[in-house]
């Protein structure tokens, strides 16, 4: 198959949901579907259930042990698709932040009980941002849910969405008769019997025809026509440019566990989600079909096995091939690299390829050379932008508690930083470290990996700071900047890249420091 071809039949995405919604459950039917594993239960959920640390380093060890779940590709009718896992828990946001740097397309999940949840909310509006193109599931059919309408008009508001319904529900719950495809033009009857192959479809050219009455019920059918006409009154006609820029979400209904709707999703989505999509980087936008390689890490992932103390670091291909044991650049490095055993991850096992295209993930094994955001290259100094830090929301002190493994310490803080486990902020007064989290699970995800990777032992200690604000400035050498250093000098720290930092104690200090010194930006990521 020639390069073009491998290119465009590549889906890259990720599933964005709040925990609970189904976001397992659909990956397992999805990869059913492609044949990639043969039963159901074989897609490890990777949700922490009571929030313990002790569950997510189970989890960390199971996954270090079979990393494949951060990534899952299968074929399906001659098109590549690769899943890119995004945990749903929001102590770990930041990492699903980072992966959506490297998704072309999502799939938003939602509860039709629950409807829009907080961590949707949060991860759609970033994707909203990044202008990718959303499809929305909703799902749980089978059970008693919210009304369709003010279920779309719910995702409308809180998630600022302009959707499109692509398929619509008979009946739901107790009631749930099935699915009207407006993509395909057929009715799905739902039999609740999930270990069925083949769902019963059947075309119906016209919604007036007797035969809808006959299979769902007058009363039913009624409220279809109804409804669909309603639909088709409200909704504008589904448009793919609009979609690939964010413009407008398709919506599909069904019921994961049931395998019910999913076909549908899926057969949709390999028609219209974007094959793999022009990247920005600070130098210019690089196109996938360019010949010379690039990529970027967007993930490290520690292996928690202390026997295989390596790591790996997942690659998304940006442009041309990734080729085994060809000499690359590591553009912050400045230092050519050559990888002889890239992983390509499948849905049970992950194995050494020789070539990897644009849109997939390749995983190599890294000492400590690489941190996120890195880029790789041909030649080309290329950085690519897109994996920022947002401010955390818990801050700590971190004291060594055995002076003898100072060196350990530190090495070991560095590497996790590095993977983005959390951040490092040293205090410009002191010299003393805080981490700062995305949730305070993190603390003790630290301290454990610390002292079993590392030998180290630490400390926290509470710190007081309502947000990390980046500070910009157009002129250091102005009067009002250098006030600022002075007056705030107990507030500022530098990040991991030497960049200035306002620790902000309250929304009211920040608000008043911004008022005084207006020729200075605060900004809450560390990319402006
Ligand atoms: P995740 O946290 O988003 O990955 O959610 P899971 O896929 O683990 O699903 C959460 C719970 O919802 C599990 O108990 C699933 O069995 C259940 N579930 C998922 N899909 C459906 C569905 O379509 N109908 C019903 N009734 N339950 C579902």
């Amino acid at each position: 198959m020639s390069f073009i071809s491998e290119i465009k039949r590549r889906r890259t995405f990720g599933i964005i949901a709040h925990p609970d919604a189904g976001k397992t459950t659909l990956t397992e039917k999805l990869l059913l579907f492609g044949g990639a594993i043969q039963e159901a239960g074989a897609v490890k959920s990777n949700k922490i259930k009571k929030g313990a640390t002790s569950d997510f380093m189970e989890i960390e060890r199971q996954r270090g042990i079979s990393v494949a779940t951060s990534v899952l590709a299968f074929e399906y009718e001659g098109t590549k698709i690769n899943i890119l896992d995004t945990p749903g828990h929001k102590d770990f946001a930041e990492d699903t932040f980072r992966t959506l740097t490297a998704v072309d397309s999502v799939i938003v999940v939602v509860d039709v009980a629950k409807g829009v949840e907080e961590q949707t909310e949060k991860l759609v509006e970033v994707c909203r941002m990044r202008n990718i193109p959303m499809i929305v599931f909703i799902n749980k059919l089978d059970r008693e849910g919210k009304d369709a309408f003010d279920l779309l008009d719910e995702v409308e508001q809180k998630l600022g969405l302009h959707v499109i319904p692509m398929s619509f529900p008979i009946g739901m719950g107790y009631d749930f008769k099935g699915i009207y495809n407006l993509w395909e033009k057929n009715i799905n009857l739902f039999s609740g019997n999930s270990r069925k192959d083949i769902e019963e479809t059947i075309e119906i050219s016209d919604l007036n025809s007797k035969e809808i009455d006959e299979l769902i019920g007058e009363k039913a059918a009624n409220t279809l026509r109804e409804e669909i006409e309603l639909v088709e009154g409200i909704y504008p006609d589904f448009d793919r440019e609009a979609y690939l820029n964010g413009d407008q979400q398709p919506v599909f209904f069904g019921s994961a566990l049931n395998n019910f709707g999913v076909r549908e999703l899926l057969d949709c989505f390999v028609e219209i989600a974007p094959k793999p999509r022009p990247k920005q980087s600070e130098e210019r936008i690089v196109k996938p079909e360019e010949k010379d390689f690039t990529g970027f890490v967007f993930k490290i992932h520690a292996n928690m096995d202390p026997n295989h103390r390596d790591r790996l670091a997942f690659i998304k291909i940006v442009s041309g091939m990734f080729e085994r044991n060809k000499p690359y650049l590591h553009v912050r490095n400045n230092k050519k690299m050559k990888f002889s055993s890239p992983n390509a991850f499948f849905a049970e096992k992950k194995e050494i390829v020789d070539i990897s295209y644009p849109g997939d993930i390749v995983g190599i094994h890294d000492t400590g050379n690489f941190k996120i955001g890195d880029t790789l290259t041909q030649g080309e100094i290329i950085n690519y932008k897109g994996v920022p830090s947002f401010s955390p929301e818990h801050f700590r002190y971190i004291n060594n508690a055995d002076p003898l493994k100072s060196k350990q310490l530190y090495k070991g803080i560095d590497q996790l930083m590095d993977e983005g486990v959390a951040q490092l902020f040293t205090l410009e007064l002191n010299g003393r470290k805080v981490i700062g989290t995305v949730g305070a699970l993190q603390y003790e995800v630290i301290q454990y990996r610390l002292e079993h990777e590392y030998g180290a032992k630490c400390t926290y200690e509470n710190l007081n700071v309502h947000k990390a604000c980046w500070v910009e400035a157009d002129d250091i050498k102005n009067d009002e900047y250098k006030e600022f250093i002075r007056v705030k000098a107990r507030y500022l720290a530098k990040d991991k890249h030497d960049q200035l930092v306002f620790l902000a104690d309250s929304p009211f200090s920040l608000q008043m420091t911004q008022q005084k010194y207006p020729s200075i930006k605060f900004h809450y990521t560390s990319e402006f």
